[in-house]
Order: structure tokens, then C-alpha cells, then sequence
């Protein structure tokens, strides 16, 4: 009898047009593709041309560094790529591209011609391929760099051809891809041709405002608020708000970048209202944000078109976002002129660079500048900058809270008991005994006493990096039973237990003696508390050890829990003070975590949703 067989290996042609599925969706992800492409090759100038919403043409052409012969080859194969050598590239990628994946897969579902040459030899390559089926490769007299130019797309895969919605929306998609490209790397010259006319050919420019004119106008780019760069640990956020009164019911004006790629995230989306202050619900404001992250910090590799990326570390990158908005916003409530520039995105044009026919383009190319090293920062600072000239500004917008007030500014004005430009604000009573409320003149404020005591906490136990906590001394020591496990925890937070004003010893096999506790934590209930602050610590779910600067998310945590079990009907009795000492913070607008403290709501607003005058 024979024996049956029901498994086999797809053919090359059968497994790109399974990956196709994925990668190459519609003209606009094969224009997404080719373009990624052309960056990571180093282009200055881009040129994307279609035809009939680009099912009859997608013409891409480069100055990049072009491909050897043998590249031209191997660049149609599957798996075939330049950026990826091993398993731990991936945690480090500096290019768009790295699955090897897009060139088979659009060769394999159509038409595709590739023209190639390196600007150091005398002459090019042509490649043409169909279906997936390669034809012998060809000298060609052409100019550097590399132009892929597919016709009849999706012509073997009639069902994916049906799917397509109309020329004109494929055509719309396929600009929108283009732009997105161009507002990401403003540095590089792009062309859109659509059916024979020019849809629009934006000029290299060293000004990312200019860049933006282009898309916008210059009407709308001059009311621009430029983002106050800001940094924390391996993440940098630059770019531009426009102002409220421009907010939508869409979010077609919020353009996200994550290292040169255009990224829809709900974690940045969330960040960026918390940033606004709780933005009224139904309306979105409009943005231009530029994230620049470590690239170990961020995996892309979760979505075959990589429109998904993962945080590693996502509150900070939460808390940067909150921050730079926050503070962009607020300082033009001062009515302060353009934050601090020239942190945004590197317009350094690129050289173009091939070092070797098979080596990557290096990382020297990015656009993005380089992230700093991961840095013991301890919280976020807006970085101050040298003024840059700018386009004039509007009116400042205004929201109805202070400015968090940077560190240079605290030291030049120390903080006085009660600060004038500040609250003006009026207790009007509280929210379900949960929130308190404010008025002052410019519209109301909700505050969340917890959340306020916790960014309070926080901040005041990062002082001690610069002078000692005070400590009260217990007149019993309390004695804590703890089991090896959570004694080995308390021992290796010993150092952070002591420098936030805790005295504590070993006491026999199990037992932890604790001596003072910090004066800004009075408790009664010691033994409870520190059972379930070890406790964080010993599930593993901070870890101190893996910490640059171990006593950042220890604070983070004391703060929490002490926030966490006080009592907050006081804080609710004189709610003033705590907003007082909140505006004081360096970043009050969230606790350390990311959560909102405050939730303004200026008058402005309140009289729009009324459609009063
Ligand atoms: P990936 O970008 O993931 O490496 P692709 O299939 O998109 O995979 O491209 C395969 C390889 O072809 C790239 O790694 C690169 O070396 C080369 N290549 C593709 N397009 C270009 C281009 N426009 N200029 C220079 N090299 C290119
Ligand atoms: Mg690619």
C-alpha cells in the first residue's frame, strides 16, 4: 500500500505569497515598503509614482546606495537582507527594515522590474521578475542609487485584486503613506506623482516646521507650539502641538514617530491626553510628537508591517510624553516664547553609504540623533537649550493650572511657603469625598488628593540624593518576622531603606529590626507596611538589582504604598495646601507611574461645550 503523504514544503514562490498576505496589503504597504527601503539605502531625494491608485504602476526611485550584482540577486530571494545578522540584532535595530521579507513578497504577487547601481561603479544592474520568477540579471546605464518599478500588482492573486477599494482611495492611502514618510525624515527630499502630475515635491530642509508647512500650510505651521524636549532614561521626545482651539474630532492631525516610523499606540495616545490635561472627550488635539527611544527599549518586531511596537519600559516613555506636552503647554500659558529647540529630529542629511556589498547600512545614518545612554536620571527633565530662531508664534493657548517649574528655575527662586503666581485658585467644596475641586479665573481644576500625595512623596524622598531624609526614631523598635526570602529582599534594599530616612538591622535568623522610620512617612502600622513593601520586591515585580539607579523605583514604590493606605480626609479638609505643594513639583501633572493628579478644565472649553459666548 502506499503510503500517503499530506505535509510538504511550500515552494519559495507559494511561501513569499503567503508572506505577501501580510506584508503587502494594498499599493500604499508596497509604497511603505520600498520607501523604508530607500531610507535605510541612505537616500537625500525620494520619488514615489503610480498609476491607477498604483495597481497599474509604483515606480520608487532612489540617489541611496544602490546594489552590487550580487545584491540585486540576492535581494529578491526570501529571507534575503542586509541588516539582519544574528538573533541579537534584533534587540538592536537601527534600520526600518530587517525581515527580508518585503522585496520576495511584492516580487511574488507582481510585476517587478529593479534597477540598481553603486555610485562607485561604472555601471548598474536590472533584474526583472514576475510572479515571483527571476529573469537573468542585465548591465543597465543608469544613474546611482535604486529605482524598483512594479506594474499589474496582485495580477496572479485576483482575490486580493478584488479587495481593493476604488483608484482614488488606494491613490489617497498611498499619499498618506508617502507623507508620513516625509514628515518623518524631513532631511530627505520626497515626490509624489500621481497619474502624471506632481502631487507635491517637498525640499530637503533642516526645519522640521518647514516640513510640516509643507503638509499643512504655513498658517497653521506658524501656530505651532514647539514641544520642550525632554528626556528620560533612553527616550527622547521632541516636536511640535497645535494649539487647542485646532483640536478635532479625528485624529488625522496627530502624526506619532518612534525612530522614523509612524506609529499608532494607544499607550502614547493616552499619554498625550494626560499631557493635555484630560483632553474633553470626542475631540483630539492635533500633534507632530517625535519619539526617540534606545532601540533595545522597544521591540518592532510584533507586526509583519510593523504598525505595532512594544515598549520595554513604558512608563517612562508614558511619563516623558505627559511631561513634554504638559510642560510645552504650559509654558506657553506663561506665555513664554518657543520652548528650547534644536533637540528634534536630527536634520543631518545622511550620507549616502554602502561600506561594503554586504554590510548594513550603518547606524551612523539614522535620522533619529542618537539616544543617550540609559543615564541614572531619576526623573524627567525638560532639557534647556540654547533659544533657535523661529517662525512667530501665536497667542498662547491657555490652560488653566501653573507650569511645573524646572530645577534651574527652583534653584534660582527657593520655594516660599506660599507661592503668588501659583494657586489663585479657590477650594468651591469636593467631589464625592474623593476629589477636591478648585476654581480660579481661567476655568476649574479636579484634583486627586492619593495621586497628589503620591507624585508629593515621591519628589520629596528623590531629595535625598542631595541631602540626608530626616529620620524619627521609634522608641520601641519594631520587630518584623520575615521569612529567608523576603530577609534577603530587605537586605539587598537596605542602602534604599537607609537613604530614605529608615533605620533598620538584622535581628537573629529572621528577624528585621526597624529603628526610625523616615519623619516625611509617620505610621503607626509599621510592621503591615513593610511586609507589603518587601513584597514588591521579593515577587520580582521591581527588581533594585536590574536598576541603574536602585533608588528611583524604590521611592516610586514607598510613595505608592504610603499613598496608597494614608488617610486622605485631611489632605480633603485643607485640599489647598496639597495643591500648593503639588504645583510645586517638578512634574505634578502625574504621579510617578503616570497617572493624572490633576484634571483641568478651562472656561474656555466649558463655554464651547455649553455653545455659550
Ligand atoms: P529588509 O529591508 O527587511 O532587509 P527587503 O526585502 O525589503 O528586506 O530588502 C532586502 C535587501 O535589499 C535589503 O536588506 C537591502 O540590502 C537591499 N535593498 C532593498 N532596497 C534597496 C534600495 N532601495 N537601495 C539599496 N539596497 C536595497
Ligand atoms: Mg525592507
Amino acid at each position: 500500500m502506499e503510503e500517503q503523504q499530506n505535509i510538504h514544503l511550500m515552494s519559495d514562490t507559494l511561501a513569499s505569497q503567503v508572506a505577501a498576505g501580510e506584508v503587502v496589503e494594498r499599493p500604499a504597504s508596497v509604497v511603505k515598503e520600498l520607501v523604508e527601503n530607500s531610507i535605510d539605502a541612505g537616500a537625500t531625494s525620494i520619488r514615489v509614482e503610480i498609476r491607477r491608485g498604483g495597481v497599474s504602476l509604483i515606480k520608487v526611485t532612489d540617489d541611496g546606495c544602490g546594489m552590487s550584482r550580487a545584491d540585486a540577486r540576492m535581494c529578491l530571494l526570501r529571507h534575503a537582507t542586509s541588516k539582519l545578522k544574528q538573533v541579537e540584532d534584533l534587540f538592536n535595530i537601527n534600520q526600518l527594515g530587517f525581515r527580508g521579507e518585503a522585496l520576495p513578497s511584492i516580487a511574488s504577487v507582481s510585476q517587478l522590474t529593479l534597477t540598481t547601481r553603486r555610485a562607485q561603479e561604472v555601471e548598474g544592474w536590472r533584474v526583472s521578475c514576475e510572479g515571483g520568477d527571476m529573469a537573468p540579471l542585465m548591465n543597465a546605464g543608469c544613474a546611482p542609487g535604486t529605482e524598483i518599478c512594479i506594474t499589474n500588482l496582485f495580477f496572479n492573486t485576483p482575490v486580493r485584486r478584488k479587495f481593493l477599494k476604488s483608484d482614488e482611495t488606494e491613490a489617497g492611502h498611498v499619499e498618506h503613506q508617502v507623507r508620513l514618510h516625509a514628515l518623518a525624515f524631513p532631511h530627505i527630499r520626497f515626490t509624489f506623482v500621481r497619474d502624471g502630475s506632481v502631487v507635491f515635491d517637498v525640499a530637503t530642509t533642516h526645519d522640521l516646521r518647514f516640513r510640516i508647512a509643507d503638509f499643512v500650510g504655513r498658517e497653521v505651521a506658524e501656530t505651532l507650539m514647539r514641544i520642550r524636549p525632554t528626556e528620560a532614561p533612553g527616550v527622547r521626545v521632541s516636536g511640535y502641538l497645535m494649539p487647542l482651539s485646532a483640536a478635532r474630532r479625528n485624529k488625522r492631525m496627530q502624526y506619532v514617530f518612534l525612530n522614523g516610523r509612524p506609529i499608532e499606540d494607544t499607550i502614547i495616545a493616552r499619554a498625550v491626553r494626560d499631557g493635555y490635561g484630560g483632553f474633553p472627550t470626542g475631540l483630539h488635539p492635533g500633534l507632530f510628537l517625535y519619539l526617540e527611544v534606545e532601540p533595545a527599549l522597544v521591540d518592532v518586531n510584533v507586526h509583519p508591517a510593523k504598525r505595532e511596537v512594544r515598549f520595554r519600559r513604558p512608563s517612562e516613555l508614558t511619563l516623558a510624553v505627559i511631561e513634554a506636552v504638559a510642560s510645552t503647554l504650559a509654558a506657553h500659558a506663561r506665555g513664554e516664547a518657543a520652548a528650547p529647540a534644536a533637540a528634534e529630529v536630527n536634520h543631518e542629511p545622511c550620507p549616502p553609504l554602502c561600506p561594503s556589498p554586504t554590510s548594513a547600512p550603518s547606524a551612523a545614518r539614522r535620522p533619529a540623533a542618537p539616544v543617550p545612554p540609559i543615564q541614572p536620571a531619576p526623573v524627567l527633565k525638560p532639557i534647556v537649550e540654547p533659544q533657535q530662531q523661529d517662525l512667530p508664534l501665536p497667542p498662547a493657548p491657555s490652560v488653566p493650572v501653573a507650569a511645573p517649574r524646572s530645577r534651574e528655575e527652583r534653584r534660582a527662586t527657593p520655594p516660599q511657603p506660599a507661592e503668588p503666581e501659583l494657586p489663585n485658585f479657590r477650594h468651591i467644596g469636593n467631589l464625592h469625598e474623593r476629589y477636591a475641586i478648585f476654581e480660579n479665573s481661567e476655568g476649574l481644576v479636579l484634583l486627586a488628593p492619593r495621586a497628589a500625595r503620591e507624585r508629593i512623596l515621591f519628589e520629596r524622598l528623590l531629595e535625598s540624593n542631595r541631602r540626608p531624609m530626616m529620620s524619627q526614631r521609634l522608641l520601641v523598635p519594631e520587630l518584623l518576622e520575615l521569612d529567608a526570602r523576603d530577609m534577603g529582599v530587605a537586605l539587598e534594599a537596605a542602602q534604599q531603606l537607609e537613604q530614605a530616612g529608615f533605620s533598620i538591622s538584622r535581628f537573629g535568623r529572621h528577624t528585621l529590626r526597624i529603628e526610625a522610620i523616615p519623619a516625611l512617612l509617620p505610621m503607626s502600622d509599621i510592621a503591615p507596611f513593610m511586609q507589603e513593601l518587601l513584597q514588591v520586591f521579593t515577587r520580582g515585580e521591581v527588581r533594585l538589582n536590574r536598576a541603574r539607579n536602585p533608588f528611583e523605583p524604590f521611592a516610586r514604590q514607598l510613595a505608592q504604598r504610603y499613598a496608597a493606605r494614608e488617610d486622605m480626609e485631611p489632605w480633603l479638609q485643607r485640599p489647598l495646601s496639597l495643591l500648593t505643594e503639588l504645583l510645586r513639583c517638578e512634574i505634578p501633572y502625574c504621579t510617578p507611574g503616570g497617572k493624572p493628579t490633576l484634571i483641568p478644565f478651562a472656561l474656555s472649553e466649558i463655554n464651547r461645550r455649553f455653545q455659550a459666548q
